[in-house]
């Protein structure tokens, strides 16, 4: 398969074939976000979208899943979206179901109606970064969207019947915002209660503003054993029935699996056995930091 630039995807979609529709994110400008910096955002022509697509075909025998690849596949105009999924429904028909990233701003840009097409025509789920709940927090990293936005979009994907993964980064806020990031993140995804609640750790990237800003002394990371009690919080404060929240992301030091709220109490006292046992004195998970 021909790709542009490193590729990336959510864990949970390991073994789905990845379609690139366009190539880098359109917002670009996270201060923590180093995934497409090298990259200059495009949307990549139907044909070549099409002919990856029959390339696929001859390629794999059976395609279960496909992931729409770069940063904000959504930004696409709906029409050529449609096109993409009909074309996924007859040459893949083995195919379960089509994913995507998506910007709160993507969402918004969409009408009800478009929506709801996209959903019928396979689009079955999208993954997106809420990051924080809090909006001065969404302002300091240059998220682009506020969290009014985020919730309003992300309702608006639920009411069309788009399943929802949403993501929260432990430790964004730094050490000065750390309850408020946590209480104000919990708060947003107790009103989305989306399908799936996925708790990431911050890791500083090369070539990142936040970087520049921790070596720089202006931004105070929390320690492995802060950033569980940050989880904490979250979990604490989170009312977010029938979500699986799930903190199996590589970054994090305590992997959390369970259906909130049915199994609150059972996270939070894995955390609390975390945190009690010292093994969190340990340095950062270092390696991440050099992707
Ligand atoms: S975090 Fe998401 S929206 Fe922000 S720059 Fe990275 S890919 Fe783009």
């Amino acid at each position: 398969m021909r790709y542009e630039g490193q590729i990336y995807r959510p864990p949970s979609e390991a073994y789905s074939y990845i379609l690139q529709v366009t190539v880098g994110c359109s917002h670009n400008r996270c201060t923590f976000c180093n995934m497409y910096l090298e990259k200059k955002f495009r949307i990549r022509p139907l044909e070549e979208i099409l002919t990856d697509l029959k390339m696929a075909r001859k390629a794999y025998r059976y395609v279960g899943r496909i992931f729409l690849a770069d940063g904000d596949a959504l930004i696409v105009p709906t029409e050529t979206l449609l096109s993409i999924l009909s074309h996924i429904a007859r040459l893949f028909p083995e195919c379960e179901r089509v994913t995507s990233y998506a910007s709160a701003k993507d969402l918004l840009r969409k009408t009800p109606e478009e929506l709801k097409m996209l959903r019928e025509a396979g689009l079955e789920m999208i993954y997106l970064g809420l990051e924080s709940g809090s909006e001065q927090v969404l302002k300091a990293i240059d998220k682009g969207v506020t969290v009014e936005e985020t919730v309003e979009g992300c309702l608006k994907a639920k009411e069309a019947g788009i399943r929802l993964s949403i993501t929260q980064i432990t430790g964004l806020a730094g050490q000065d915002g750390m309850e408020p990031h946590a209480v104000a993140s919990a708060k947003a995804l107790s009103r989305i209660k989306p399908e799936y609640i996925g708790l990431m750790t911050l890791t500083l990237r090369r070539g990142t503003k936040m970087t520049a800003d921790w070596e720089a002394g202006r931004f105070k990371r929390l320690t492995p054993k802060q950033l569980v009690e940050e989880m904490r919080i979250l979990v604490s404060h989170l009312d977010s029935e029938g979500s699986v929240l799930r903190s199996n992301h590589i970054s994090n030091y305590v992997q959390l699996r369970g259906t909130m709220n049915r199994d609150k109490e059972a996270m939070l006292a894995s955390l609390d056995k975390a945190l009690k046992s010292g093994d969190l004195e340990n340095e950062y998970i270092e390696y991440l930091e050099n992707l």
